[in-house]
């Protein structure tokens, strides 16, 4: 049976126990064209077009400066700016063609060349992950056993779950039921969080709920909360 992506990676990631087995595959998906985009594709010229073209957005703009190869990053905004942006950002005293100027500024904000790459890799686990559901009862077993998956995820999950062919039906409802009984079990954690703040309450250990608000962070945004100052 071929796949359209390798399938050990996706039985790991369940094997975590996370919030969401495919938020674990995105995020090292994540990584792994971060790591890139600051070594070896910077120096391929179809990759050099595409930066060019799309630019980074603001997430994947912040977490490649935050890597050691500022020059990298450097070379590669500059040549963005120079190539797609200086362009289409002139002197103008007429409102129309200040406007054009708007719409190329909304359309260019939109794109981040590390935002396709990882969708496009995505495409292919939910794919993979419905042909595998359909072959192996094992990870029929491991979905039945998991923690389900965050909203984003289980929407996409059930969009391709005509790849699960024959088993579709069985397919959804798997997925669907893991996922109301896991958002249920998440829920009555963070209530009980939140009744821990009661005093009458104060001596009750709070056990698994006391990272109850981070793990729905995952199930609701597809990662934990962080402080924004
Ligand atoms: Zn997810
Ligand atoms: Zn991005």
């Amino acid at each position: 049976m071929s796949y359209p992506i390798s399938t050990s990676i996706i039985y790991e990631k369940f094997q975590l126990n996370s919030e969401c087995p495919l938020c674990e595959l995105k995020e090292t998906a994540e990584e792994q064209f971060v790591h890139q985009f600051l070594n070896d594709a910077v120096m391929e010229n179809s990759t050099r077009k595409k930066v060019n073209e799309l630019g980074f957005c603001e997430r994947h703009f912040n977490m490649l400066f935050s890597r050691p190869n500022k020059l990298s990053l450097a070379l590669q905004i500059y040549s963005h700016l120079d190539k797609n942006v200086l362009p289409h950002v002139y002197q103008t005293d007429n409102l129309k063609g200040a406007l054009k100027q708007v719409e190329f500024i909304k359309k260019t904000s939109s794109t981040c060349i590390i935002c396709d790459l990882i969708e496009e890799r995505m495409q292919k686990y939910y794919i993979t992950f419905a042909k595998l559901y359909k072959n192996e009862q094992s990870f029929r077993d491991a979905i039945k056993n998991s923690n389900g998956f965050c909203l984003n995820h289980y929407a996409k999950l059930i969009e391709h779950a005509s790849n699960a062919g024959s088993l579709k039906a069985e397919f959804l409802n798997d997925i669907t039921c893991v996922t109301e009984q896991n958002l249920e079990r998440l829920n009555i954690e963070l209530k009980v969080f939140c009744d821990s703040h009661d005093y009458r309450n104060s001596y009750k250990p709070l056990g698994s709920s006391a990272t109850a608000i981070n793990r729905m962070g995952i199930k609701l945004y597809g990662k934990p909360p962080k402080k924004i100052l």
